[in-house]
């Protein structure tokens, strides 16, 4: 280590009068910087950067002591490692003197140091000298650390209280790395019967029933909750979620068998009530505060119920849309409310139109735009789905009377009709579909079935019927969102299925996800072998179809192409891509 003499170094001395003692008292500065650095109490280092490169060019032996140097190389849990970003920031910025306080793992806890840095004149214009000091803090901080646990937590059990609890709340959802998705809880739990413990054995007793809670409490808990112990009876445990709810309910188990066995108190063995509510964050973002007095709650009507209750957001929202999207499902089918969009299917080998996916569309005046997924889901649980079913059917037969019409001769192209498994269930939909066409004067294998395969697995028998059924009047089946449903091979084997739709959830993404690559060769090979055709979903793009065609994939479906548009607009797409030979 090169030490430098500060006797070269423009020294600002007292000109005016000495403070005492005779004129001409002033000691020589005649010290090497080695010296001046001993007489600081702190760490004091002198450090010197040049050519981007920090070096020490001289510290006292607190400093040094302080560095934990092996091999004559730095250790990286160094106070110098920890220091050495803040001390590269100020060298890059503007400024004279910065103060500063760092933190570091030490073998005994966390040490903490004040730190101060302040540019020194120096004549070389390509390096620069600092005079870096750092005062160890550390039992300042404890002690303040200590102060503030003492503020923040219950005297009788030990745990965070009211505001311990958002603290340590507020330091896990800053510090711990989350994963996507993840979410929050809160649960609540009441003694219900503390009060009467209080009463009849003595404030006492009331303590230790509140110790021993807190134990059993704390031994249900896993890695990283926190319990606290938030009023009188009340305790409350944070938890982070990966599984929402399932997670919540495995903890809210756990409570109760620690609970479970009877505690003695004063020779008497009692048996610990409580009341649990509890709340879930929507996302990370929530306010805590607001969730906790949401599963306090939820631990009030638990106090009613008897029974464990979650407080769910927008539980009531949520109700309240799905009643007045069934109110309103159920006068637009019999207004006419709805409308069919049909999306092309193309055929991937000649750029051909070959059909349209017939799709529920529903511009409500009240409620808006609702999605299919939206309302067809609330159409199967509220029963409407069998009249909106046999709607889509009919009208699908219509949509293709009427072009016909218009082109004056069989149009060749099909529509598919989706089924829902439910509707099945109910409906005779081999009988709906014989009118539809009859109505309609269609032939049947101009209209193609889509059904998913939870259509299938539910009564394989009962499928087996109504699907030769279709297949008597000529029409073709298709199974929807292929992939995705747990696919029963021997029954595709079995069953008369023409056409496998993969769903889009392969397509979109398979060339860059090699996964989904190989998902869509399988399908495609799996339906060579069983002798279907293949029609692929969410084609987005020309490189998707190209590939599709290259793989042999028989036809695609997708806004690369066409997104769903009324009857109208698709008759034009038809007779605009008409001799269509490329895709
Ligand atoms: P689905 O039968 O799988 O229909 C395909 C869905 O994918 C349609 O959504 C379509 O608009 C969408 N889609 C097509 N190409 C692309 C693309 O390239 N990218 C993306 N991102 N999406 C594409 P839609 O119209 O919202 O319908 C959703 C689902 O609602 C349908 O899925 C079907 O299961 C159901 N649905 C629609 N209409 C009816 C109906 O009349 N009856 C029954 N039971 N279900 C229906
Ligand atoms: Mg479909
Ligand atoms: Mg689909």
């Amino acid at each position: 280590m090169e030490s430098v003499s500060v006797r070269n170094w423009p020294v600002v001395t007292t000109r005016g009068e000495p403070l005492c003692g005779d004129d001409g008292a002033h000691p020589a500065l005649s010290y090497d910087v080695e010296h001046w650095l001993a007489a600081f109490p702190q760490s004091a280092a002198i450090l010197a950067f040049k050519d981007d490169v920090l070096s020490i060019v001289a510290g006292n032996a607190r400093f040094l002591d302080g560095l934990r140097v092996h091999n004559g190389r730095l250790d990286d849990s160094s106070a110098y490692h920890v220091w050495l970003e803040r001390i590269r920031t100020f060298i890059g910025s503007e400024r004279d003197t910065a103060f500063f306080e760092t933190r570091r793992d030490g073998k005994l806890g966390p040490e903490y140091f004040m730190c101060t840095i302040g540019r020194l004149p120096t004549d070389e214009s390509d390096s620069s000298l600092f005079l870096f000091t750092a005062t160890d803090r550390t039992n300042e901080r404890t002690i303040e650390k200590n102060l503030r646990r003492e503020l923040l937590s219950d005297g009788l059990t030990a745990l965070p209280n009211r505001t311990g609890f958002g603290e340590e709340i507020d330091d896990r959802l800053k510090n711990n790395v989350w994963p996507e998705k993840a979410q929050f809880g809160i649960i609540a739990i009441d003694l219900s019967r503390f009060s009467r413990v209080n009463e009849s054995l003595g404030p006492m007793a009331g303590d230790e029933l509140l110790i021993t809670v807190a134990k059993r409490l704390k031994s249900s808990l896993r890695q990283g909750d926190v319990l606290a112990r938030i009023g009188g009876n009340d305790f409350a445990i944070f938890a982070s979620l990966n599984n929402g709810l399932s997670d919540i309910l495995h903890i809210v188990q756990r409570i109760q068998d620690a609970l479970g066995s009877p505690i003695r108190l004063s020779g008497l063995q009692i048996r610990v009530d409580c009341a649990i509510g509890c709340a879930l964050s929507l996302s990370l973002d929530e306010d805590p505060d607001d969730v906790v007095r949401k599963a306090q709650a939820a631990v009030k009507i638990a106090k009613r119920s008897g029974k464990v209750e979650i407080y769910r957001n927008g539980v009531l929202k949520e109700a309240q849309r799905r009643f007045s999207i069934e109110s309103r499902l159920r006068d637009a089918l019999t207004q006419g409310g709805l409308t069919l969009a049909y999306q092309p299917l193309i055929h991937l080998q000649t750029g051909e139109v070959t059909g349209f996916e017939a799709l529920a569309r529903w511009d409500d005046p009240e409620l808006g735009n609702v999605p299919p997924t939206e309302f067809i889901a609330v159409a199967e649980e509220s029963g409407l789905i069998t009249t909106l079913g046999r709607w889509a059917a009919y009208e699908a037969a219509q949509a293709l009377s009427r072009w016909d019409v218009k082109y004056g001769q069989p149009l060749p192209v099909g529509v598919n009709v989706n089924l829902s498994a439910i509707q099945i269930a109910r409906d005779d939909v081999a009988s709906m579909f014989e009118e539809a066409l009859r109505y309609a004067g269609i032939a049947g294998d101009r209209m193609t079935a889509e059904l998913t395969e939870s259509a299938i697995v539910a009564d394989p028998d009962k499928a087996r019927k109504w699907l030769f059924a279709l297949k008597d009047l000529k029409m073709s089946i298709a199974m929807d969102d292929f992939g995705t449903g747990f696919s029963n091979l021997a029954s595709l084997h079995s069953l008369p299925i023409d056409i496998l739709k993969i769903d889009r959830s392969f397509v979109s993404s398979m060339l860059e996800d090699h996964d989904k690559a190989v998902i869509v060769r399988t399908i495609l090979s799996l339906a060579e072998s069983l002798n279907l055709k293949v029609t692929a979903e969410g084609i987005e793009t020309q490189d998707l179809a190209l590939q599709l065609q290259k793989l042999g994939c028989w036809q695609g479906q997708g806004y690369y192409f066409a997104r769903p548009m009324n009857e109208a607009d698709a008759f034009d797409y038809w007779r605009a891509r008409w001799n269509f030979e490329t895709i």
